[in-house]
């Protein structure tokens, strides 16, 4: 069984001396729990935070233990658990071809909804993030100009679908022509703006959105927000869900900046946690399913296969280099 431990702590960007691999004998199940067999993998920005000795929102690795991700995984044995060998199953485990779980800490997978992969992305956690963040904290409606930064992966790209079926027009920022053509012509956003061949931001939304805007979803924080505050309308809501330009910064620029914006704009900006929205998860999946079933919701996933390669996929979401959910292919079902 190989797995992956925390090496040292980043100082500022990881590398892939942040990882190693070890191998052991695969794990044994004690009582209450499941070995799961790892099919795929997430990575996720939030686990930079979980990097780092001090404060984040997500309790920190410790040097030399293993990593966590949320997997998809076959049951492969059962101590008591409920569940029986071949169900597929959703949890926090490791890093790793097999992992032990309890039973309390795993979710069944419906094969029934769709690729068992879209449990880690658009029918998942990153899924969730942009329906709660979308329609409650960022409050879109109908008529509204909707930005979203980070806006074809994998938050991103449903959030911006989601605002559109709310019947809002809405702009993107993303870092690539192939990302800029994602989602205007396969996910039917009004406009995208590649930030990375853009010097003036604001000059760039006073052509895309230029009634201003009135909902902004942040993924990324730093100048592109800058410039979206500048730009909001009275009454306007920010939902602040990541500041990715911001995680591998190891002294964070002053501010935040453009406060005094908000003043004329009495814009409310508001900082949430999907986990927050827990009570109600089963609605959102059941929601998010059903819009991907109709053909109303696309989602694009970005498969980097082999466990050995899961840090080149974690280190590519900082360089942009997926579009959509980022997921690793551990096993085959
Ligand atoms: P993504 O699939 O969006 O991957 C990250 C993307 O961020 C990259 O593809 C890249 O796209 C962009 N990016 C990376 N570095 C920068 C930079 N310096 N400036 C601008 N863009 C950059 O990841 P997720 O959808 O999983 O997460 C999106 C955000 O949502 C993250 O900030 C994450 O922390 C946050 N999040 C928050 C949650 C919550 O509960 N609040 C839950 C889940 C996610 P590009 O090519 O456009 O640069």
């Amino acid at each position: 069984n190989r797995k992956f431990l925390l090496a040292n702590r980043p100082d500022g960007r990881p590398d892939r001396d942040t990882f190693e691999l070890v191998e052991e004998d695969v794990p044994e199940p004690g009582p209450g729990e499941a070995l799961v067999r790892t099919l795929y993998l997430s990575v996720d920005p939030y686990m930079r935070g979980r990097m780092d000795a001090g404060e984040s929102y997500a309790e920190a690795w410790a040097v030399g233990e293993p990593l966590q991700a949320g997997v998809v995984g076959e049951v492969v044995d059962e101590r008591g658990t409920g569940f029986e060998a071949g169900d597929v199953v959703t949890g926090n485990l490791e890093w790793a071809d097999y992992a032990t779980a309890r039973g309390a800490e795993l979710q069944p997978v419906d094969p029934e909804n769709g690729p068992v992969s879209t449990a880690l992305g658009v029918l998942g956690m990153p899924g969730r993030t942009a329906y709660f963040g979308t329609r409650e904290v960022a409050d879109v409606a109908a008529g509204d100009t909707f930005v979203v930064t980070g806006a074809a992966g994998a938050v991103g790209s449903v959030a911006g679908q989601i605002a559109k079926l709310s019947g809002a027009r809405v702009v993107g920022f993303a870092g690539s022509e192939e990302k800029v053509a994602f989602l205007e012509d396969d996910l039917g956003f009004d406009a995208a703006i590649n930030y990375k061949e853009t010097d003036d931001y604001g000059a760039a939304l006073d052509e895309a959105a230029p009634e201003g805007v009135d909902a902004y979803f942040d993924n990324v924080g730093g100048e592109i927000t800058d410039a979206v505050f500048t730009r909001l309308n009275v009454d306007a809501s920010v939902a602040v869900c990541g500041q990715i330009s911001l995680y591998n910064a190891q002294e964070l620029p002053t501010g935040p900046r453009k406060l005094p914006a908000l003043i004329e704009s009495r814009a409310t900006v508001e900082g949430f946690l999907v986990g927050d929205f827990a009570p109600r998860f089963e609605q959102a999946t059941r929601d998010l399913a059903a819009w991907v079933g109709a053909g109303e919701i696309e989602y694009r996933e970005t498969v980097t296969e082999g466990l050995e390669n899961a840090p080149d996929a974690f280190l590519g979401l900082f360089e942009g280099e997926n579009i959509g959910k980022q997921l690793v292919k551990v096993g085959e079902r």
